[in-house]
């Protein structure tokens, strides 16, 4: 949208711009084509030498207006879809990395980039060193080595709600050569945009929050379009130096702003392939048009639910950053002044045995393998979405054996906080 307007109207309105009797609702292009007049207008395209769709395996315009809301909301300069979070989090890096590269990464991440990170990038030849996010800017920067090519966190970490101070990593990034990828699913645009912190790169698992209802995966990529690749251009060869499978063409020198995504869209995603559905395009677009909404109401709940656990003589701990008492708050009150997100974790006295009959008494609650929709749900990571990792690794990622992740909904919270006190009195 040309004027700059505020992210509640954002949410509701950018994107799709109808023009003269277009449809007033974003429209979907379930198409997996598009056509053309003449075999030059479309060569033309296969070299990138104008912008249009041919293919929607590398770009749809539904997927490309939700995006550019996404775009929008983050204050970033080029941004795109992916089929998933986990999707997102792999191009994000393998667009500026390959054989060889080496990443630094929080530990206390989510099990899913963790396993990414650690596992199958390293098959890739893409080694990760893992750090704690609160160690000194010294001992961070020893883990840099001349092929490091980026610095990557969590707004607020998934489950151990660890806050990322986005200010002091992105220094330590550039003072290093390299970008700052945040991953920005917990916090979304609402409560936080790491780009004006200095982040380069933000990631989303659309999955959550911005879809909202639990009704489809996805993931996002937005550059801010800050990060001076021609300036570390022996890093990042594949931005700077001509690409052979585009007769040449130097992204950078191209596409300015636009070059990291348009490297991703034309290379990752006609490669690799992982585009989003035009159609779970639209339902995210639908989600995000309340999520200015949402937001606010499941942090109220949280606040409310953390304070209720944490009076509770059954609970040892809880960990949200809108608690006074939480490592976090104080980044918190930085970084998400307006709140964090309806997430947080908790521990009973019983151990981890007695946090899985709590479980199976809560009856508003779900156990599910999701976190932030509407509806208020448990998981007991340890148990399901981390079990690949040992109990020292389940640490290091910020992981409690007995940690119960707890995602607040937006139902009423005197009713969310009833089910937790019957199943927690027995
Ligand atoms: C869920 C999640 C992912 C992975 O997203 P999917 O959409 O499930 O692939 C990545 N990062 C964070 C923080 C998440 O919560």
């Amino acid at each position: 949208m040309e004027k700059k307007f505020k992210p509640g109207t954002l949410c509701v309105q950018a994107g799709w711009q109808p023009k003269k009797g277009e449809p007033r609702v974003l429209p979907i292009y379930q198409s997996t084509t598009f056509k053309y007049e003449t075999s030059e207008q479309m060569a033309k395209l296969f070299d990138l030498e104008e912008s249009g769709y041919f293919y929607t395996r590398l770009q749809d315009p539904t997927n490309d207006l939700v995006a550019s809301k996404i775009t929008e909301l983050e204050g970033g300069a080029a941004g795109m879809l992916t089929a998933s979070g986990q999707a997102a989090s792999f191009y994000a890096i393998f667009n500026i990395c390959s054989a060889g590269d080496h990443i630094v990464s929080a530990a206390a991440i989510y099990g899913g980039t963790y396993n990414l990170l650690a596992v199958t990038l390293k098959k890739l030849g893409i080694e990760t060193t893992f750090i704690d996010q609160d160690a000194s800017d010294e001992e961070i920067s020893e883990a840099f080595r001349p092929n490091t090519k980026a610095l990557f966190g969590e707004t607020i970490g998934n489950p151990g709600l660890a806050v990322l101070d986005i200010e002091r990593f992105a220094k330590i990034a550039h003072k290093h050569g390299v970008p700052l990828i945040v991953d920005n699913t917990f916090a979304t645009p609402i409560n936080c945009r790491p780009f004006e912190w200095g982040a380069d790169i933000v990631t989303h698992s659309t999955t959550k929050y911005m879809d909202g209802h639990a009704t489809n995966v996805g993931g996002a990529i937005i550059d801010s379009g800050n990060f001076d690749w021609d300036k570390y251009a022996d890093k990042f060869p594949g931005l700077t130096e001509p690409d052979p499978s585009y007769h040449g063409l130097t992204y950078t020198k191209s596409f300015g702003k636009g070059a990291y995504i348009t490297k991703a869209t034309a290379q990752l995603m006609r490669d690799l392939g992982a585009i989003q559905a035009p159609h779970n395009a639209f339902l995210l677009n639908m989600g995000l048009e309340t999520l200015h909404l949402r937001m606010p109401r499941h942090c109220e709940n949280a606040q409310k639910v953390a304070e209720y656990l944490q009076s509770h003589p059954k609970v040892s701990w809880v960990k949200y950053p809108g608690l006074k008492e939480d490592k976090y708050y104080e980044l918190g009150r930085k970084y998400l002044p307006d709140g964090s997100c309806g997430v947080l974790s908790f521990g009973l006295k019983g151990g981890r045995d007695e946090s899985i009959d709590f479980m199976d008494r809560l009856k508003l609650a779900a156990i599910v393998t999701h976190v932030a929709d509407a509806r208020t749900s448990v998981l007991h990571p340890a148990s399901y979405t981390h079990r690949q990792l040992s109990d020292e690794q389940l640490i290091e990622a910020g992981v409690a054996p007995d940690l119960i992740r707890l995602s607040v909904g937006i139902e009423d919270v005197e009713d969310i906080i009833a089910d937790l006190n019957q199943a927690l009195e027995i």
